[in-house]
């Protein structure tokens, strides 16, 4: 029988990843196909500019070798502004490693992605992400020092969803203060779409600084604990950027902003985890002209990483925290940056990760 490979790299009806490699401004991509272990994986360096490319590793299946490729590439190039925004001293990089439809052997192919990752010599730094777990970072740690998230590091988390959380309050707390020149979330209406892991974390924030909440999910189960929990109205998912309220929180997916929501949204805020939340950059000028102020989402979100760069260079977790806490005074010189210029937030956050990258030493 052939190996599932053949079939992924050989599919004709996708379309290259070449436009989209020059489109980012990579950066190099290394693949790797290990016979013995079955293993292929994708390592996209989009940067190493600010410092080596730190970036979790995604284990999952996919379409297509080149549906794989460019996972990594957008999402590796998510990481460096993510990491720029948040002033770390890293690059932006991500694994992809394709999930063989009949996975045997698990261990194997985690020490063959080690071997991979050792062999860019520091380059790539990987981590826990979808699909792959602490055990798996365990596995890569005994072929190579370049990962991060394993079980024996100066500080633990076995979730970044509560201090990603708590970096979006302290995001929203900003919007507030730039909006309404309010210091207090007291009496501000949240619209929260998606209560699963950072959503959930995020009502919980929110109430106990007692802001009031609205919540939708698809999941009736996450639903009802979190309005029972935190005493929050429920709504239906198709409605939720229609509600009346001072924070629309997307914390589900991404492309929930798009061309024929955008008039709709009666918030005069957009604050929330989700990656990708705007279906293009022009969005970002249509909400600055309906008066919307928007907090760009990778430097809102960015907690999680900078808890898992912490843990990496043997920092506390105190400073680690100090250091999402400072979310807000980002997100305070992005909003006054952009009324000073009249310019879209995400424009001035796009540039100052950009002048990071490019001119930083
Ligand atoms: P999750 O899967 O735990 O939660 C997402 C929730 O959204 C689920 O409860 C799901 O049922 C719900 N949902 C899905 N479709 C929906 C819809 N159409 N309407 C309403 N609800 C819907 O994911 P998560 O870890 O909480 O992440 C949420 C978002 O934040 C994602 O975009 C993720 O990429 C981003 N993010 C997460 C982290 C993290 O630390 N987990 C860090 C940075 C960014």
């Amino acid at each position: 029988m052939k190996s599932f490979t053949d079939k992924i790299v050989s599919d004709p009806h996708h379309p290259s990843f070449f436009p989209t490699f020059r489109q980012l401004g990579y950066g190099d991509l290394h693949i790797k196909y290990d016979e013995s272990s079955d293993m292929l994986a994708i390592i996209a360096i989009h940067s190493t500019h600010l410092g080596p490319a730190l970036g979790g590793c995604r284990f999952l299946s996919y379409p297509s070798l080149d549906a794989a490729i460019l996972d990594a590439m957008r999402l590796a190039h998510g990481m460096s502004y993510k990491a720029a925004i948040s002033n770390l001293p890293l690059g932006g990089g991500k694994a992809v490693v394709i999930r063989p439809p009949n996975l045997t052997d698990r261990t194997r192919i985690f020490r063959s992605l080690g071997h991979f990752i050792n062999e860019l010599g520091g380059r790539y730094i990987t981590a826990e992400d979808s699909g792959t777990s602490v055990a798996d970072m365990d596995i890569v740690r005994t072929v190579t020092p370049y990962v991060t998230g394993h079980s024996s590091q100066s500080f633990s988390f076995k979730d970044p969803a509560p201090i990603t959380a708590f970096g979006v309050r302290r995001g929203i707390e900003a919007a507030i203060k730039h909006r309404f020149h309010q210091h207090s979330l007291a009496g501000i209406r949240v619209t929260i779409q998606g209560v699963g892991h950072v959503g959930y974390h995020l009502a919980k924030e929110l109430s106990q600084q007692g802001a009031k909440l609205t919540i939708c999910d698809i999941n009736q189960e996450a639903l009802q604990r979190c309005a029972e929990e935190f005493r929050a109205q429920i709504i239906a998912p198709e409605d939720v950027h229609k509600v009346e309220c001072d924070v629309f929180s997307p914390c589900a997916l991404g492309n929930v902003i798009h061309s024929k929501n955008i008039k709709e949204i009666r918030a005069p805020i957009i604050a929330g985890s989700a990656n990708n939340q705007l279906e293009g950059p022009e969005m970002a000028q249509q909400l600055k002209d309906q008066g919307i102020l928007y907090a760009p989402d990778y430097a809102l979100n960015a907690g999680g990483l900078i808890y898992v760069a912490a843990q990496y260079s043997n920092q506390n977790e105190q400073s680690a925290k100090e250091k999402v806490e400072n979310i807000y005074n980002t997100m305070l010189m992005i909003f006054e940056c952009a009324q000073n210029e009249n310019l879209p937030t995400l424009t001035i956050a796009d540039r100052l990760a950009e002048q990071r990258l490019h001119h930083s030493a």
